[in-house]
């Protein structure tokens, strides 16, 4: 009550005015107000892919995102446009990806669908200001959940940016003074009240373009019925691996809410809070962290072995959480993770041609099968399957805001009036800064190249500052503005340059990435180049087991052994590796270039598979008796069976690497994506002529296995990748 009477100027008059976000600073004192982060996002639209990044969501829209909503039910039929299809999460989820998506290609077909679905919802707005359907169509879910509408909400404010639609400022102002009523009538409840933090964002949203004094209070009463997020992660009381279903210790609930102190900064001012999304990441890595960047969650928290899996709405909201927190706090140490995960648990859990995605990855994955006996918790045989909606469609519905979003979040305003390059990638952005109109082109193959160019662009001479990112991972890092000598970089984290720009200024940025690594799971190794994580590439046999082309379910079957352990050094790795191939152009998209690392190794015979996983790895350092085996290391997120988490021999099974790090007798396989996923179309053109048999393929030894029992329709076939020609094979 006591909110209303502060309020009622804001919910009468305000939401009808379109105010700058610098309302705040005049803000009453007496009221509860909402501060402005370290960094500032900039609007969807400003910060633009080019290169790889560009081809990648290319890829996005010719697969499930700029699909869905022709042939999948619960976006195509959603209760949400009042078809009789899922009315709850699902369609809100896919807007909140496509959205972004659509905007950041210009592809005025993808925004004219999506604004077919935002009509609806703006033009069924409830006489009392609910947005979205009173109940779920299959009524599995409780009326007025304010949970989808949050979601919603996510992707209503994205278009609004883009678009410029007057509508969405009072239409949010009106369900806002709703939705207060209706928490004064029946707090939050079950995942509402676990992700109420992704609404208090839309409320900032609103606050900073109406300066409605009523929208601090709302989001404090959020804040009061919600799960405590701060106290959550503070103690983390989940520190095993959780045997049953609960909402506390669920996977995406926890990636949501990780975001939390940086959300409640803004509204508390506590400056301690900026400090605790970073300790909320090392309090998950310690208990449930995994290789990629991720913590498990199968789909409670499962511990830090690498068979237990990561659900893919876990990936993509923790990513959201690390953009919105970077803005907030401007701590480098969160975009650095996630750019680890963007670069690693991202294209992982898709298929390279965005038409399927798992629903848990593993970090080591030596197979992908419908397992009755399985190693999960709660999820169900076909969770590691690349298919439409396998063990359940809410990543189907979820995953496509991960890479549109890292788009937007690459460059930020930041707080002293000049730009952040808050994460790295091919890009350009556009804005306006101290009065000047700014662009900067940021061309690179990075995380794949240690160049990154820049080339900023004014209007008119102004001053400001640009900040670039040192990573931890990164020893040194140089930098040359035009024809001024190169300079050292000091420290890690944001640096800013500093200077009166005219004109176009190239600034050529040279971050050090000497191949390291880091301790897994049990004793194992990981191997890393910059942000790009390496696992040993287990060859791999795609087979249909469901579902229509091309949103088909998969499995992905080893074509040789996994069971390796390493002869590598920990502490001087680059003496054990050997690089093989570099990589311009997108190598997580079909047919891309494929970066390899050559490393020897022997098999362990005794380490096998259990539950359909790869067993816990032994304990290192490890003995073998097998021979010695050249065998190739490549990126995490593009290969999808792999080892992560690998054994080191005992030195003594060492050969003279010197000697023979030379001999690339064996090698191959890596360089191009001749082999493995992206094959399988070619291969399943190609195998329409023959059925229940295998056949060598063409010369270069590919084998087209036809698989039985395949309905007609199909003519569905997969393909080994070059058996033989691998050193693995
Ligand atoms: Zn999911």
């Amino acid at each position: 009550m006591k909110r209303h009477e502060g309020g009622v100027l804001g919910w009468g008059v305000a939401w009808l005015v379109f105010v700058l976000p610098v309302l705040w600073t005049e803000a009453a004192a007496a009221e509860p107000e909402i501060r402005p982060g370290v960094f500032q996002p900039l609007p969807l639209g400003a910060v633009k892919p080019e290169g790889w990044l560009h081809r990648q969501l290319e890829v996005q829209r010719e697969g499930l995102t700029g699909h869905l909503d022709l042939f999948w039910p619960d976006v195509q039929h959603s209760g949400w446009i009042g078809g009789q299809a899922e009315g709850w999460e699902r369609m809100p989820y896919w807007m909140d990806g496509a959205v972004p998506l659509a905007w950041l290609l210009d592809d005025p077909d993808l925004i004219a669908r999506l604004r077919r679905y935002v009509d609806y919802v703006l033009s069924h707005q409830a006489s009392d200001g609910w947005l979205g359907p009173e109940r779920s169509p299959e009524g599995k879910y409780q009326p007025r959940d304010p949970w989808p509408v949050f979601v919603f909400l996510k992707a209503l404010t994205q278009s609004a940016e883009a678009s410029g639609d007057q509508r969405v400022v009072p239409a949010m102002s009106r369900f806002f003074r709703r939705l207060d009523a209706e928490l004064e009538a029946r707090p939050l409840f079950e995942w509402n009240r676990m992700r109420w933090q992704d609404g208090v964002l839309s409320i900032y949203w609103l606050y900073e373009r109406t300066g409605d004094p009523a929208l601090p209070a709302l989001a404090q009463r959020l804040q009061r019925q919600g799960y405590d997020w701060l106290e959550h992660f503070r103690k983390l009381p989940h520190r095993e691996k959780v045997t049953r279903w609960e909402h506390e210790s669920h996977v995406v609930n926890n990636a949501m809410g990780v975001k939390t102190a940086a959300v409640l900064r803004r509204l508390t001012g506590e400056s301690r809070l900026g400090d605790e999304v970073w300790q909320a990441v090392q309090v998950l890595d310690r208990y449930h962290g995994q290789a990629s960047g991720v913590f498990s969650g199968d789909e409670c928290f499962a511990g830090r072995m690498p068979s237990q899996g990561t659900e893919t709405c876990a990936v993509v909201e923790y990513m959201y959480s690390l953009e919105t927190a970077v803005a907030v706090t401007g701590d480098p140490r969160l975009a650095d993770r996630l750019e680890r995960i963007t670069f690693n648990a991202l294209p992982a859990a898709v298929k390279a041609d965005w038409w399927g995605r798992q629903y848990v990855q593993q970090a080591n994955q030596p197979v992908v099968r419908i397992s009755p006996d399985r190693i999960y918790t709660t999820n169900g045989e076909k969770a590691n399957l690349y298919g439409l909606e396998t063990n359940y469609g809410c990543c189907t519905a979820n995953m496509h805001q991960g890479g549109p979003k890292f788009v937007a979040h690459l460059w930020m305003r930041s707080g002293e009036g000049g730009l952040v390059a808050a994460a790295y990638g091919p890009s350009r952005v556009a804005a306006e800064v101290a009065g000047s109109r700014v662009q900067v082109r940021e061309t690179t193959d990075y995380p794949f190249s240690d160049r990154i160019e820049f080339l900023v662009s004014v209007d008119q001479p102004v001053e400001f500052p640009l900040h670039l990112r040192v990573p931890e991972w990164c020893p040194r890092a140089v930098v040359q503005v035009g024809e001024e000598a190169p300079q050292e970089l000091s420290g890690k984290g944001y640096q800013p340059l500093r200077r009166r720009w005219s004109g176009t200024t190239r600034i050529q940025l040279k971050l050090d990435m000497p191949l390291r690594t880091e301790p897994g799971y049990g004793g194992t190794v990981r191997v890393w180049q910059g942000p790009v994580l390496y696992s040993l590439r287990v060859p791999e046999r795609w087979r249909w087991v469901g579902g229509r082309l091309p949103a088909a379910d998969w499995e992905v079957l080893p074509e040789g052994p996994w069971n390796y352990a390493l002869e590598l050094d920990p502490a001087a790795p680059e003496r054990g590796l050997e690089k093989v191939s570099a990589a311009t152009g997108c190598v997580f998209c079909p047919g891309g270039p494929l970066p390899g690392l050559l490393v020897w190794a022997r098999r362990l015979p005794g380490w096998s598979l259990e539950h359909n996983a790869a067993a816990p790895p032994p304990p290192s350092p490890v003995r073998s008796l097998e021979p010695r085996e050249r065998v190739v290391l490549a990126p995490y997120g593009a290969v999808k069976l792999r080892m992560t988490d690998l054994p080191l021999l005992a030195p003594v099974e060492w050969g003279d690497w010197r000697q023979e790090s030379g001999d690339r007798s064996q090698e191959t396989g890596v360089g191009s994506r001749e082999a493995g996923e992206g094959r399988q179309e070619r291969g399943g053109r190609r195998g329409e002529a023959g059925e229940g048999r295998q056949e060598r393929g063409d010369r270069r030894g590919e084998t087209v296995v036809h698989e039985r029992g395949a309905p007609e329709r199909m003519k569905q076939v997969s393909v080994v990748h070059e058996r033989g020609a691998h050193p693995l094979g």
